[in-house]
């Protein structure tokens, strides 16, 4: 069992510690390296994001 590591959606660099998502409205998920490149994305897309 290997476990994937992923790729920030914003930087590109790989995700060490999970938790930084988002979901968007058609159902994908995004991730993040942290929270400021969380901030960063949900800022930009604030219309694709699905808010609770
Ligand atoms: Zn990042």
């Amino acid at each position: 069992m290997s476990e994937e590591k992923k790729a920030c959606d914003l930087c590109s660099l790989t995700v060490e510690i999970s938790g930084f998502t988002l979901k968007l409205k058609n159902g994908e998920q995004k991730v993040f390296c942290c929270e400021g490149c969380k901030g960063i994305y949900q800022m930009l897309n604030e219309d694709q994001i699905l808010t609770k």
